[in-house]
C-alpha cells in the first residue's frame, strides 16, 4: 500500500482502523496478522513484541522498545525456516545494549563530528557516545526509547509506531514528531516508512539497524555471502570514522561492489573492515534497488530498495564473541552485516553533502523495503 495522504491525515486514517482487528489478530496467532505479547516495561511503560505473520507462515518480529526488529523468520532453498537477524527473544537482551541490533536509529543515524554542527548560525552540541564524536542519536537515541504502538491489519500485516523527541533531547533542536510504519508484505518484503515533522529546523537522519546472516546461523560469517551495491562512490573515513568529504571513486578498490563480489574476498585491505557509506547511483528520490545480497548455502537472497541517497555497509567488525544469542552461542566478528539506509554521516558539517535538515511546515519522508527470496 502506497502512502501518498499528508502525515496526520494518513497516521490518523491508518491507527482508525487498529481496534476493529486487534481481537481477531490475537486469536489466531500463527494465521496472518498481528499477535501482540507481553515483553516487559521500560521507564515505567510496557513493552511488546508483536509478530507479523505473512500469508506464506514466514514471521517478522518488533518490539516498540527501540522499534527494534528482533527476528526474521524465513525459510532456505530446502524448506528449512530460520533466523536471518542477530536478535533476542527477550526485553533483557536489549537491556544489555548490544550495539543496536535491529533497532531504529535517530534522530541521527551514523556520526556527527565532535557532537557539533551550526544552524541557522546557533552551534548546537549533541552528546558524544563514540569517542569524540556523535553516534545513532547519542546516549539514549531512539533505539533506547518506548514507542507508542497500533497495529493494523489490511491486507497485511502493518505495525505503526510513533515517538515524539523533546526539544533538546540529546542536544538537538526541536520537538520532532515521528512516526514509523512497519509493512510486512506476502513476497516477504519489509517495507519501513519514515515520517517526521519539527518546529524547529534540526538535522533528522532515519534509519533501522538489522544485522544480517542469510544462512539463518551465527555460527557461520557473513564473509562468504556476496554483495553487489549501485554505488560507483563512496564518502572515505578518517581514523575516527567521521567522512573526510570527499567522494571518491569505487573503482579499483576494494569498495567496488558495482559487481557482486564476496564481503570477504577484499575485507583484509580494508584496515578494520566495511563500515563506509556508499553514495548511491540513483539520481532521485524514488524507491529503487540500492543493493543485493545472496547466500549460496541457504539460497537467500535480499535485496535493499529506498528513497535514501547513501548505504552505509557495516560488516559487523566491533562484534567479538562477547555478546552471546539467546540460545548462548557466541556472537563472532563478521557475524552479521548491516545495510543501512541513510543520508550522509556527518552531513551537517559537510556542506557538499545532502542537506539533512528538516524545517517547521516541512515534512521527513522515506521509504526503505528489505525483500527476501530464495534462489
Ligand atoms: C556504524 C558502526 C558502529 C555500528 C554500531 C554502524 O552503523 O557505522 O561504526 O560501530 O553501527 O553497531
Amino acid at each position: 500500500m502506497k502512502l501518498r495522504l499528508p502525515f496526520y491525515l494518513c497516521m490518523g486514517l491508518l491507527v482508525a482502523t487498529t481496534t476493529s482487528c486487534n481481537n481477531h489478530e490475537q486469536k489466531n496467532a500463527a494465521s496472518i496478522g498481528i499477535a501482540k505479547a507481553d515483553f516487559g516495561e521500560v521507564d515505567g511503560k510496557k513493552v511488546f513484541l508483536y509478530t507479523l505473520t505473512n500469508s506464506k507462515g514466514n514471521q517478522v518480529k518488533i518490539t516498540n522498545y527501540g522499534g527494534i526488529v528482533t527476528s526474521w523468520t524465513s525459510p532456505d532453498k530446502q524448506g528449512k525456516r530460520s533466523d536471518i537477524l542477530l536478535g533476542y527473544d527477550s526485553l533483557s537482551g536489549y537491556l544489555a545494549h548490544p550495539p543496536y541490533f535491529g533497532a531504529l536509529i535517530g534522530r541521527y543515524g551514523n556520526r556527527i563530528a565532535n557532537g557539533k554542527f551550526t544552524l541557522d548560525s546557533v552551534v548546537y552540541t549533541l552528546a558524544t557516545n563514540n569517542g569524540k564524536n556523535h553516534l545513532h542519536g547519542g546516549n539514549k537515541g531512539f533505539d533506547k526509547v518506548v514507542w507508542d504502538a497500533a497495529t493494523v491489519n489490511d491486507s497485511t500485516p502493518t505495525l505503526l509506531l510513533s515517538y515524539v523527541s523533546k526539544d533538546g533531547e540529546e542536544g538537538y533542536p526541536g520537538t520532532l514528531r515521528v512516526k514509523v510504519r512497519y509493512h510486512y508484505t506476502n513476497d516477504d518484503a519489509l517495507e519501513i516508512e519514515y515520517w517526521a515533522e519539527t518546529d524547529k529546523a534540526t538535522p533528522v537522519n532515519l534509519t533501522n539497524h538489522c544485522y544480517f546472516n542469510l544462512t539463518g546461523d551465527v555460527s557461520n560469517t557473513i564473509l562468504d555471502h556476496r554483495l553487489w551495491i549501485d554505488a560507483d562512490h563512496y564518502t572515505p573515513v578518517d581514523t575516527t570514522l567521521i567522512p573526510t568529504g570527499e567522494i571518491k571513486a569505487v573503482k579499483g578498490t576494494p569498495f567496488d561492489f558495482t559487481q557482486a563480489e564476496k564481503i570477504g574476498a577484499r575485507i583484509a585491505s580494508v584496515p578494520g573492515g566495511y563500515d563506509h557509506n556508499f553514495v548511491l547511483n540513483k539520481k532521485d528520490t524514488a524507491v529503487s534497488l540500492a543493493a543485493s545480497l545472496s547466500d549460496s548455502t541457504s539460497g537467500r537472497k535480499l535485496e535493499v530498495f529506498t528513497m535514501e541517497p547513501g548505504l552505509q555497509f557495516y560488516s559487523g567488525n566491533f562484534l567479538d564473541g562477547s555478546l552471546k544469542t539467546s540460545i548462548g552461542k557466541a556472537i563472532n566478528q563478521h557475524t552479521g552485516l548491516c545495510l543501512e539506509t541513510q543520508h550522509f554521516p556527518d552531513s551537517p558539517n559537510e556542506p557538499s553533502f545532502p542537506s539533512t535538515i528538516l524545517r517547521p511546515g516541512k515534512q521527513y519522508h522515506s521509504i526503505t523495503r528489505y525483500k527476501l527470496s530464495v534462489q
